[in-house]
């Protein structure tokens, strides 16, 4: 199997215009609360809020994916991002990667999640040799971390305030040693909230640079109707680009990230066609 690691477009600026990725939207469920978040829109964890992306089964997926490599034959990368979170799914997002990897087996395979339940599927990603796993990580501090996250459902049980964000902390942390223990490469997006976190994302970063993290995605926080957080401003690009700077000290910045949506297909940041979409969803059909 040769894998080509500097093909994956998010992790290589050199890559971005050559080659594409697709999202497999096969994870609606999520199993934490961000303060940031509606439901009604897709995942911050890689997505721009406001769309809804379609769902598919992972059977579909396949379907959809082989369609979209016929019309666009760049596409490097597999990614799944949501729209809720992979691990709150774990049956779907892991069946997905089984099926590609059987068929496409010199595709890169990439992860994004909040990183609550990833411990127990590290050692299949690695099997699948899913190259790219992406954490969403907003906080070290659990105090910081209980203003971000309203709860955290793990194992059945939900937990609030601290507690949450120290549960979901610890495994995020864990989640991100076990993911470099295995030599796949680990991006880590922390969401810019002011007032809330921009003061504390030099101590992410610091942190998870000693954890082995491979590169820093700041992503200024989106502004989102009908959330606890819908009257906290978005960062200026200035704050943006003065915590990037300081941050850039301790890890690698990816600062090309498009927001893709959980069912982005193609070039980063470029439109697809609307004879494309229509294609790709006859597919899904
Ligand atoms: Fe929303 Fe993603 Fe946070 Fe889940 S992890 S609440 S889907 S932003
Ligand atoms: Fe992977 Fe994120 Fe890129 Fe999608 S946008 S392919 S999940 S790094």
């Amino acid at each position: 199997m040769a894998l080509k690691l500097e093909n994956h477009p998010c992790f290589n600026d050199a890559s971005r215009h050559t080659f594409g990725r697709i999202h497999l939207p096969v994870a609606p469920k999520c199993n934490i609360q961000c303060n940031y978040c509606n439901r009604k829109f897709d995942c911050m964890n890689e997505n721009r809020p406001g769309v809804s992306s379609k769902l598919l089964s992972p059977g579909q997926a396949l379907h959809y994916l082989k369609a979209a490599v016929e019309l666009s034959p760049n596409i490097s990368v597999v990614g799944i991002a949501g729209p809720g979170d992979p691990f709150a799914n774990p049956d779907e997002t892991m069946e997905t990667l089984r099926l590609v990897r059987k068929e496409y087996p010199e595709m890169l395979l990439c992860v994004a999640t909040n990183g609550l339940n990833l411990l127990p599927y590290i050692d299949e990603l690695a099997e699948l040799e899913v190259s790219h796993v992406t954490i969403t990580i907003n906080a070290i501090d659990p105090a910081v971390g209980a203003e971000i996250y309203a709860w955290v459902r793990h194992e059945k049980k939900m937990h609030r305030d601290i507690e949450a964000a120290e549960l979901l902390i610890g495994k995020q942390l864990e989640g991100l040693k076990e993911l470099k223990a295995r030599g796949i490469t680990a991006k880590v997006n922390t969401i810019i909230i002011p007032g809330v976190n921009d003061h504390h994302v030099e101590t992410v970063a610091r942190t998870v640079a000693s954890l082995g993290a491979d590169i820093l995605n700041c992503l200024p926080y989106y502004n989102t109707k009908e959330t606890v957080f819908e009257n906290i401003d978005e960062p200026t690009p200035a704050m943006v680009t003065e915590i990037q700077k300081t941050t850039s000290e301790y890890l690698p910045q990816m600062k090309h990230c498009a927001r893709c949506r959980a069912d982005a297909v193609g070039i980063i940041g470029e439109m697809n066609s609307d004879d494309m979409m229509e294609k790709l969803s006859e597919a899904s059909r």
